[in-house]
């Protein structure tokens, strides 16, 4: 595939242990609480998958679908709009949202504002990855998979431009020239 080259940042292996490690965390606060996990789509797919496995107790899952208006207005603006909302209600539950990756925050403190209007009876974030570096709005994150540098990262669940996110690593994208 022409004009893009990948750096490997972790291995499979390196994500299988942060996975293992979070659903650990997650299994001792919500063993008995049937949680509902929330995944905000479509980067989150393949981690909710491996995490729902790992973690191995009774929980439901939802997901959201949120769209921006393009990247760059998403960070300018904070605009998101939700694509496909909640289903179900979450009222009384105990929530967790599962996100691949917080970069800006915008996305998850969206999430945040909108459940808390539904009333659940408690709402923590597990994110896999971190970019902290770039964070704009403050975005609370009780379970953290990995940090990862100030770059553009591709594979497990996230894409570059809907290529990538097959992959078992995660990866920087290095661009030709
Ligand atoms: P935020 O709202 O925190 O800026 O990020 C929201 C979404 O942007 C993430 O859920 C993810 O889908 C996407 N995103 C942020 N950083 C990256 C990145 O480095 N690579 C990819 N593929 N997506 C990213
Ligand atoms: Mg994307």
């Amino acid at each position: 595939m022409s004009g893009v080259q990948l750096e490997v940042l972790f291995t499979p292996g390196d994500i299988d242990s942060a996975v293992a490690r979070l659903a650990r965390e997650i299994r001792k606060d919500y063993r008995s609480k049937n949680p509902v996990l929330l995944g905000v789509l479509k980067g989150c797919f393949v981690f909710m998958a491996d995490l729902v496995r790992a973690l191995d107790i009774p929980l439901e899952i939802e997901f959201m679908s949120l769209s921006s208006y393009g990247q760059g207005r998403i960070e300018s603006s904070g605009k998101i709009q939700v694509i496909q909302g909640l289903r179900r209600s979450v009222r009384g539950r105990h929530v967790v949202v599962v996100e691949d990756i917080v970069d800006t925050g915008i996305t998850g403190d969206f999430v945040l504002r909108y459940l808390r209007r539904r009333r659940p009876a408690s709402v923590r974030v597990c994110a896999l990855f971190d970019k902290g570096a770039r964070r704009r709005v403050d975005v609370p994150i009780d379970y953290l998979g990995l940090s990862v540098p100030d770059r553009f990262v591709v594979g497990y669940g996230l894409d570059y431009d809907e290529r990538f996110r097959y992959l078992s690593g995660l990866y920087c994208l290095k661009e030709d020239g």
